[in-house]
């Protein structure tokens, strides 16, 4: 008898037949003598219908008491699907109970719409799994220390549910999704991605970060921290399938790397539209110039991603970095209303349609030539690059949007990841 977290995502909660396809799974995870513990997404679509609602009484507006509403309204979907998945499971004999984040609680800061898990209370869940409960907790929220309803990000269950298991200590979460693994890239772009039996901790958080949200990058960064075995698996296979079978199915990340696994150089590529690109031209090349810029843009807590200074010219460089897209109009305006006009700068410039696209693989540490393969590919598609950036086991490129789909795919042919690993 084990402790085990599922997580189910809003695909997999879609319908009221599709919850009850969960209860059943999880029914049978129960009747196999597990203590369950389960966190479900709203239903698909449901929490961009009510920040859709929100925004059709007021566009995104910067102030937290905005934000505050936001969470508040968003929150209800996965209270909303916590409900019925307790009631799906009544209703197979089971017996269970749910609780919002604040009821558990699951304490948080006060970041509304991306809130930060600080600490999970585990008595109210351990004394019902004691007495033999199913206990469902909500994705996706927590509580501040004001008793506010924070929400951690989109994609955030995926963190509620690895944070949970590891306040438990559980013996394994189970990502449920509507794919059946973690795969080489995004199958609904290339279909000839291949699902991957094991991928490692750092490739996992290279490819989250740099945009494959099959797993939201915290998630990957708490299983991380507090070594949980995770894996991610299909909620589409029949309920009834054999549990063994079962638990060995889709992706595990694994935190150590064994001989067994797909030694391949690249393991998977990642991608995003979610970036822009922001260019300061003509800025006088002296110390303390990427602080002023940069440090600006931090203290109004934007994130900055790529960053690229030129080689400079009669005492002047430009100075190129990327931002979330969502962040492009505020980084500009900031950056021509405050920061600049002290600096003597020329222009500020920007392209909000470029996208980024990274090789990410462990086996990048000890082969030389990957990136320059990776250069070559995307040039003999006529595919311009705009920015690089590595670590150890990435090269991401900034690219003009229209390419994406284009680049993904060549590098998925050039470095053989259509093919089976080699053993
Ligand atoms: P859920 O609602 O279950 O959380 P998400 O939509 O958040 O599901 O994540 C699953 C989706 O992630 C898949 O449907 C797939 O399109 C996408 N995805 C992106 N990159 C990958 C990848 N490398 N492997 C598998 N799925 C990926
Ligand atoms: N429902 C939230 C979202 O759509 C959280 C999640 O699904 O993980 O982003
Ligand atoms: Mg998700």
């Amino acid at each position: 008898m084990a402790l085990i977290v599922h997580k189910y995502g809003g695909t997999s909660m879609g319908s009221t037949e599709r919850i009850r396809n969960v209860a059943k799974r999880v029914a049978k995870w129960a009747r196999a003598g597990h203590q369950m513990v389960v966190v479900p997404s709203a239903m698909s679509g449901e929490t961009n219908r009510l920040l859709g609602l929100a925004k059709e009484l007021a566009p995104a507006k910067p102030a937290d008491a905005y934000h505050r509403e936001l969470d508040m309204l968003a929150a209800t979907g996965e209270q909303a699907s916590s409900a019925l998945l307790a009631i799906a499971l009544q209703s197979e004999g089971v017996q269970s109970v749910s609780y919002a984040g604040w009821q558990v609680p699951i304490r948080t800061n006060s970041a509304y719409t991306k809130a930060r898990i600080e600490s999970i209370e585990d008595d109210r869940v351990r004394a019902d799994l004691q007495a033999g409960k199913v206990v469902i907790v909500t994705g996706f929220q927590g509580v501040d220390e004001d008793d506010n309803i924070t929400t951690l990000g989109r994609g955030g269950s995926d963190t509620s549910a690895v944070a949970v298991a590891a306040a438990l200590k559980a013996q394994e979460c189970l990502i449920y999704t509507d794919v059946d693994g973690v795969y080489t890239t995004d199958p609904r772009v290339v279909p000839e991605a291949r699902r991957l039996q094991t991928v490692s901790f750092e490739e996992m958080l290279e490819m989250a970060s740099m945009g494959s949200k099959v797993l939201q990058i915290r998630s990957v960064e708490f299983a991380g921290k507090y070594k949980v075995p995770l894996r991610v698996l299909s909620s589409f296979t029949p309920w009834d399938i054999d549990l063994d079978e079962e638990s060995k199915s889709g992706t595990l990340i694994t935190f150590e790397e064994d001989e067994q696994m797909e030694q391949a150089i690249v393991s998977g590529i990642a991608f995003n539209r979610d970036e822009a690109k922001i260019s300061v031209l003509g800025v006088p090349d002296k110390p303390g110039i990427a602080y002023q810029i940069l440090g600006a843009v931090a203290d109004a807590n934007i994130e900055v991603d790529v960053i690229i200074q030129n080689v400079s010219k009669d005492g002047r460089t430009d100075f190129s970095f990327t931002v979330h897209r969502n962040d492009y109009a505020k980084t500009i305006d900031l950056l021509k209303e405050k920061v600049l006009p002290g600096l003597g700068v020329q222009e500020v410039v920007g392209d909000a349609k470029i996208c980024k696209v990274s090789i990410v693989g462990i086996g990048m540490r000890s082969h030389v030539g990957v990136a320059s393969k990776m250069f070559r590919c995307l040039s003999e598609e006529g595919i311009n690059i705009q920015m690089i950036s590595t670590s150890e086991i990435k090269t991401s490129v900034v690219l003009d949007e229209k390419y994406m789909e284009l680049a993904v795919r060549a590098l998925h042919r050039v470095f053989d990841l259509d093919q089976p690993a080699a053993a």
